[in-house]
């Protein structure tokens, strides 16, 4: 069926300007699901509404419902003053925020907040966005379906973080599909990170789960594409706010993803992406508000034997250093050694027959928790630069050495996939060597 799957993020649907964005994207005659988040801001403010609600806080509470309901109100005045629907969204809406004030009155009434309950009182949040957008295609005359997605995305009963049954889901889906005449249609707007269990009570996924309901319906409609819209173009080469002119990465592997993620850049939560990519379908990143913008595509694997410079990514770290008196059994040693760890984001490890070193979260105390204060010795100022690409084979590596010349830099690990190397850096935060290496990923 070739289906595009695009999920808009909160703030691609914040406002009334934002969500006409979202209409010039998706008013085209390609066959679409189109998943959105809630409004930016919108899911923070029910969870708290829910808390002051279950703390009786009863002023707190009313000021809550006010600001959510002002927010979605300004949304639909922006959008539909003129519109002949008017009256027709604002009695859907009506209606849906009615039932969340009935429900949030019981809580409040009940002095009592479950995990059930968090699900039941931010899917409206998503309920609301979607409610809204789908009104509006209809309003500029782009015929829309609204699923709704608790009749679909079938999941277990642990709330706030269910686990989906994928081929029920997928069943329920194709139902919904056919029921609402989407092949005619082609076009359904359905809420991301919500869903229902075995006897329809409201569940979500988690935090920021709507990447992942948009990689899922991907995954059961065996979309060609998911696209993922937000408010940057893309993923860039270098965190802009360090590396002048850091650009968008025009394609890369998921793997790379992986890497840039464990490095703490801020891009997608790799595993929620992981349904689509195992199944081959092709995820774009790209901006809501500069939909020109190529964005960037990430893929299983990249046909291509030819190296490849993408990103550069920088993390302050702390190095530990241990030394081994034997080389005897130096595996269970740094076995034991690495223990220490077990409650810290260890970002990498060396381990040689004479020591190992590791590093960490620049404000890990060791001495906190390696008791033998012998054994270890603590470097502060530790940088560590991650550079991904493919095949960055020894042809690139001279290059970068070349760039580390004079530098307090040293390559400490090329990873035998080729697709990344990890350079340590000693002192400040050498944003020269930053710039030298975005340069160099233009180059390539
Ligand atoms: N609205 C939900 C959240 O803020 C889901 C999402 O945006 O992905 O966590
Ligand atoms: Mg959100």
């Amino acid at each position: 069926m070739n289906t595009l799957v695009l999920k808009f993020g909160g703030t691609s649907v914040k406002d009334a300007s934002a969500m006409q964005s979202v209409f010039s994207i998706i008013n085209n005659d390609k066959s679409k699901i189109v998943v959105s988040s809630a409004c930016s801001g919108i899911t923070d403010a029910l969870l708290s509404l829910l808390s002051f609600a279950a703390d009786k806080q009863t002023n707190l509470m009313y000021e809550k419902l006010e600001f959510i309901d002002n927010h979605h109100r300004k949304v639909i005045e922006d959008l539909f003053k003129t519109s002949d629907i008017y009256n027709q969204v604002t009695a859907r809406y009506n209606e849906l925020f009615n039932e969340l004030q009935k429900y949030i009155e019981s809580i409040h009434f009940l002095n009592e907040k479950t995990q059930k309950s968090i699900d039941k009182v931010v899917s409206y949040g998503e309920i609301f966005s979607t409610t809204i957008l789908h009104y509006y295609c209809i309003s500029q005359g782009l015929p829309s379906i609204w699923l709704d997605a608790r009749k679909f995305m079938k999941t277990d009963s642990n709330f706030t973080a269910a686990n989906l049954q994928f081929d029920l889901s997928k069943s329920e889906l194709q139902h919904q599909l056919i029921e609402n005449n989407f092949n005619e249609i082609r076009l359904a707007i359905t809420q991301g990170f919500i869903g229902s269990d075995s006897q329809n009570t409201t569940t979500t996924l988690g935090r920021g789960g709507s990447d992942y309901s948009a990689a899922l319906i991907g995954k059961m409609i065996n979309a060609d594409e998911i696209q993922i819209w937000t408010d940057v173009d893309g993923i860039l080469s270098a965190d802009p706010r360090i590396v002048q002119d850091a650009h968008t990465i025009p394609q890369m592997e998921f793997n790379e993803v992986r890497q840039l993620a464990f490095f703490g850049a801020k891009v997608l939560h790799p595993s929620t992406l992981l349904p689509a990519i195992e199944q081959g379908i092709p995820i774009k990143v790209l901006n809501t508000f500069n939909p020109k913008n190529q964005g960037t595509t990430i893929v299983t694997t990249i046909q291509a034997d030819s190296s490849k410079l993408n990103s550069v990514v920088y993390l302050q770290t702390k190095r530990i250093d241990f030394t081994l008196a034997s080389v005897d059994n130096f595996a269970a040693k740094s076995a034991e050694i690495l223990e220490y760890f077990a409650d810290s984001k260890v970002y990498f490890s060396n381990i040689i027959p004479e020591g190992m070193s590791v590093w960490v979260d620049a404000k890990f105390n060791p001495y906190q928790v390696i008791t033998d204060a012998n054994t270890f010795q603590e470097f502060t100022q530790i940088n560590l630069i991650g550079i991904t690409g493919k095949n960055i084979d020894n042809n690139l590596i001279d290059l970068i050495n070349k760039l580390l010349i004079h530098k307090d830099a040293s390559i400490i690990f090329i990873s035998n996939r080729k697709n990344l190397v990890i350079i340590e850096q000693i002192g400040d935060k050498d944003i020269e060597l930053l710039q030298k290496i975005n340069d160099l990923i233009k180059q390539k």
